[in-house]
C-alpha cells in the first residue's frame, strides 16, 4: 500500500516505520527541518524488541509534496490538532478521491476538517493505544504498547477500511475495526480533558493529581461536561465507566504529554482540541461547561506566560 505519514514526529515516526517494516511503500512528510535532515541522512531510528532499528525511508518538507510525492492510496494524519489543516493543504497534491484519510490524533472535532478533502466513506477515524516520544530528531522511542480502533466514518467504507487494519496487523500494530469509534475518541478525550490539562495546570504527576482530596471531584465534574456535550452529539458516554478509566490512570507514574509540551518544552497545547473543543461546543448547544471554559483560558494563560510557540 503506498502510505503518506504526514506529520512525521513521535507517532508518525513509530507507525511509518512500522509500516515500511511490514512491507508498505511509505514516504514521510514533515516541516521540522532538523528531523528531515536526520532522517534523510541517518534514517528513522527506534529500539524494537531490544534491537536498534535504523531504516531508510524518503521524507519531504511539505513545499516539496507537489513535485516529488504521488497519489497516495492512505494517508496517516499525526501532526498536532492545530497543524492539521495546514498539513492538508500543503499536501492535496497526493490526495485523489481514491485517497483514504487515516486520523490517530487526539482531540475531538478532527473529522470536520478531513472531510473538506475526500468522501466520508474515504474517511477512517481513529484511537490508538500505542505511545511515543522523540529523544532526537529522526529517532522514536515507543512508550507504551496497545491497541489501534479504526472504523470508516461512513458503513459503506468498511470493506475497504478493512484491507487498512489488515494492513496494520501485519506490520504488527495490533488494530481491530471499531464498531463506534466516536465513542472511543471521546472516551480517551475525556482522560485528557482529565488528566492532561490538569497535570499541565498543576504541574504534577498523574499520581500527584490521584492523591489530591478534590480530584475525584474535579474528574467527575469535567466527564460530565464531556458527556453532556457529546449527548446533543448522538454519543452516550457511560459516565460511571469512564470516571472509572480516567481515575485508572492515576497508578501511572509520569508527567502527562500536555505537561511535557506546556512545561518543559514549551510548546504550543492542543487544549483547543480537548476541553476548549467541549467549551466551544457547549456554547453551540447551549450546554454550560464551566470548568472546561476556565481550564481553557488558564492553558491559555500559561502558554503566554511561558512564550511558547
Ligand atoms: P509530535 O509533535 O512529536 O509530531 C508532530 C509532527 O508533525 C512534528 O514533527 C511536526 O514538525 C509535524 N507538523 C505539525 N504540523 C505540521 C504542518 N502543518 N506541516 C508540516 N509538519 C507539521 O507529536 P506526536 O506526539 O507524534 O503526536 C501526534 C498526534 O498524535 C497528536 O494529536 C497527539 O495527541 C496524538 N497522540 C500522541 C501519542 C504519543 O504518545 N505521542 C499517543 C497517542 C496519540
Amino acid at each position: 500500500m503506498k502510505i503518506v505519514i504526514a506529520g512525521s514526529g513521535a507517532m508518525g515516526l513509530r507507525f511509518g516505520l512500522l509500516l515500511k517494516l511490514g512491507g508498505n511503500d511509505v514516504t514521510l512528510v514533515d516541516g521540522w527541518d532538523k528531523n528531515i535532515a536526520a532522517v534523510r541522512q541517518d534514517g528513522v531510528k527506534a529500539e524494537i524488541d531490544g534491537q536498534i532499528i535504523n531504516t531508510k525511508i524518503p521524507i519531504y518538507n511539505t513545499n516539496e509534496v507537489s513535485n516529488q510525492v504521488e497519489k497516495a492510496d492512505l494517508v496517516i494524519v499525526f501532526t498536532k490538532s492545530m497543524g492539521l489543516e495546514a498539513m492538508l493543504k500543503n499536501i492535496s497534491s497526493v490526495i485523489s478521491k481514491n485517497t483514504y484519510i487515516l486520523c490517530l490524533l487526539n482531540g475531538l472535532g478532527h473529522e470536520d476538517v478531513l472531510k473538506k478533502y475526500v468522501a466520508e466513506d474515504h474517511i477512517v477515524m481513529g484511537v490508538t493505544m500505542n505511545a511515543a516520544s522523540m529523544p532526537h530528531p529522526g529517532e522514536t522511542k515507543f512508550d507504551g504498547n496497545g491497541q489501534t480502533e479504526l472504523q470508516c466514518l461512513n458503513a459503506s467504507g468498511q470493506e475497504e477500511v478493512q484491507k487498512i487494519v489488515d494492513v496494520f496487523n501485519k506490520a504488527k500494530i495490533a488494530t481491530v475495526y471499531s464498531e463506534n469509534v466516536l465513542y472511543s475518541i471521546w472516551r480517551k478525550a475525556c482522560v485528557n480533558g482529565v488528566v492532561n490539562s490538569v497535570c499541565a495546570l498543576l504541574e504534577g504527576t498523574t499520581v500527584d493529581f490521584g492523591k489530591a482530596k478534590n480530584a475525584d471531584h474535579i474528574t467527575r465534574t469535567i466527564v460530565d461536561e464531556f458527556a453532556d456535550v457529546a449527548e446533543r452529539e448522538g454519543i452516550y458516554l457511560d459516565r460511571k465507566e469512564v470516571v472509572a478509566h480516567v481515575e485508572s490512570t492515576w497508578t501511572m507514574d509520569h508527567y502527562p504529554s500536555m505537561y511535557q509540551d506546556l512545561v518543559v518544552n514549551h510548546r504550543l497545547t492542543e487544549i483547543d482540541y480537548i476541553n476548549g473543543a467541549v467549551y466551544r461546543k457547549g456554547l453551540k448547544y447551549s450546554v454550560p461547561t464551566p470548568y472546561c471554559a476556565c481550564i481553557t483560558n488558564l492553558i491559555h494563560a500559561k502558554e503566554d506566560m511561558l512564550n511558547v510557540k
